[in-house]
């Protein structure tokens, strides 16, 4: 499975055994990405996550 990064454009290669709210990192701009769907293939930045609790 082939995608393609939104941040930067890259090609990103799925492995075919991914699922979906998985994490990927781009090979080419190294953003984190989140796996929306599989079925089509959706790829979206992963929301930062941040060791920020609120207290
Ligand atoms: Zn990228």
């Amino acid at each position: 499975m082939n995608t393609t990064c939104p941040e930067c454009d890259a090609d990103i290669q799925i492995p075919s055994n991914a699922m979906e709210n998985e994490l990927i990192a781009c090979p080419d701009c190294g953003v984190e990405l989140e796996i929306i769907s599989l079925d089509p293939l959706e790829v979206d930045l992963a929301p930062e996550v941040e060791e920020d609790w609120g207290e």
